[in-house]
């Protein structure tokens, strides 16, 4: 029978009605044929809550136990749904992500799923059941621990189970009606997208566009899952993300995304020789610090500020990492600027077209936003900005890229 997998991330579960209102959706597909797995997430506002309880016993926190609080919320939400289900007279169970098992590595946090058994899950389908619903954003270690997939990774949860189960679809059903030009909650004149390429979906969700979590992004691309982003609070049509050659008309820019939680790091006075960037970001990397942006400014007298940037939610971690390592690193002081946040343009057009970076710089000028520091890729210019600007630069950028109107400039 054919399988499909719907997810139901925190605004469409965050109380007994919303569940209803799922359930509801699921009993349709039911009613049509199918045997669905459902994943969700936890009740909008509770993992937010779980980790703030965390934070506030320990700010350098185990990382094994930071899971094993903040994976709860999902269990109430799977189970509440599977409760619900039954009520409508559907056959479902819930299953946390040890009992199928979702099998992850062991970084604790954001840990990465190596492999997911469907056989005992499967087996329950072929005994009459017709959902399965899954916590998402939740596995288990090597070391037998639970372990969680990192923020908004219960969107990574339902890909790799779509892919694990060969799903026919993954719909993920959020508060919005697909993936826009950028946020719509900061640039209201944003236009919903109706297909958008695999790799600009990449890159917008690593850029800040919370809308999918970056890992189910890559995940689908490379299992070719079927995906959608759609609402579900409507019956509209939502976002379908798709290869490229599926694409017929393209932009320049398709998007705008932010990431407000920045943090900067400059280390003053870094010797200029070969191995520091090596001291430096080895024992991030070590301590599961994910580094972003970095520049290096010229040595003159051997010696150089070496400015990197990070997740907030690492800060603190990456912090005390350079401190740890400040004898090996040789550097003379750290200065931290917590108040930035990044702005990025997105659009695979830029293979072919120039004059992004430029269109952007002179955009943000005209609005008198500084740019402290910049990057580039194949397809994205990002620049870290004041967090004061950031919704300024957002819809200055949106509006010179022509992004409210279906007819699109180009460069
Ligand atoms: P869920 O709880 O369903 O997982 P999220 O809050 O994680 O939902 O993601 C949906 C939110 O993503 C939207 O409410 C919207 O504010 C935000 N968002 C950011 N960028 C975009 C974008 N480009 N398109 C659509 N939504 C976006
Ligand atoms: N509940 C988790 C979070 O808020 C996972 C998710 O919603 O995708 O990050
Ligand atoms: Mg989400």
């Amino acid at each position: 029978m054919a399988i499909l997998v719907m997810k139901f991330g925190g605004t469409s579960v965050a109380d007994l009605n919303c569940i209803r209102n799922a359930a509801q959706k699921v009993k349709r597909e039911v009613d049509a044929g199918w045997q669905v797995a459902v994943i969700v997430s936890a009740m909008s506002g509770e993992t937010n809550k779980l980790v703030g309880y965390v934070r506030e016993v320990s700010a350098l926190y185990d990382a094994r136990e930071y899971d094993a609080v903040v994976a709860s919320g999902e269990q109430v939400t799977s189970g509440l749904m599977a409760l619900t289900l039954q009520s409508l007279g559907v056959n479902a169970r819930s299953w946390q992500g040890w009992q199928m098992p979702l099998k992850t590595d062991a970084a604790h946090g954001s840990a990465r799923i190596q492999e997911i058994d469907t056989t005992a899950m499967l087996a329950k389908f072929d005994e009459g059941f017709d959902v399965a619903v899954c916590a998402g954003f939740q596995g288990v270690s090597p070391d037998n621990r639970i372990a969680t997939l990192g923020r908004g990774g219960s969107d990574t949860s339902a890909v790799a189970i779509a892919a694990a189960l060969e799903a026919d679809r993954c719909d993920i059903y959020t508060d919005v009606d697909g993936v826009y030009t950028t946020d719509p909650r900061v640039e209201p004149e944003a236009r919903k997208i109706d297909r958008i390429a695999f790799e600009e979906m990449l890159e917008l969700a690593s850029q800040g566009a919370k809308v999918l979590q970056t890992r189910s992004v890559e995940l689908a691309m490379r299992y070719k899952v079927p995906l959608q982003v759609r609402s579900s609070f409507s019956d509209a049509p939502g976002t379908i993300v798709c290869d490229e050659e599926e694409i017929v008309e393209s932009n320049v820019v398709t998007g705008v995304a932010f990431s407000r939680d920045e943090a900067k790091i400059t280390l003053q006075n870094v010797a200029d020789r070969p191995g520091v960037a090596a001291a430096i970001f080895g024992p991030l990397a070590e301590a599961n610090v994910n580094v972003d942006m970095i520049v290096q400014n010229i040595s003159d007298d051997g010696r150089t500020d070496m400015t990197f940037t990070v997740h907030s939610d690492d800060f603190d971690r990456a912090q005390a990492t350079m401190e740890a390592a400040k004898d090996e690193v040789g550097f003379e002081g750290l200065v931290a600027d917590r108040d930035v946040a990044k702005v990025s343009v997105v659009g695979i057009g830029m293979r072919s077209h120039t004059g992004v970076a430029q269109r952007m710089f002179a955009a943000l000028s005209e609005e008198g936003v500084n740019i402290q520091v910049i990057t580039t890729s194949e397809i994205k210019v990002s620049v870290l900005v004041q967090r004061k600007y950031m919704e300024l630069a957002v819809r200055c950028l949106h509006t010179a890229f022509d992004l409210s109107d279906s007819g699109q400039a180009s460069a």
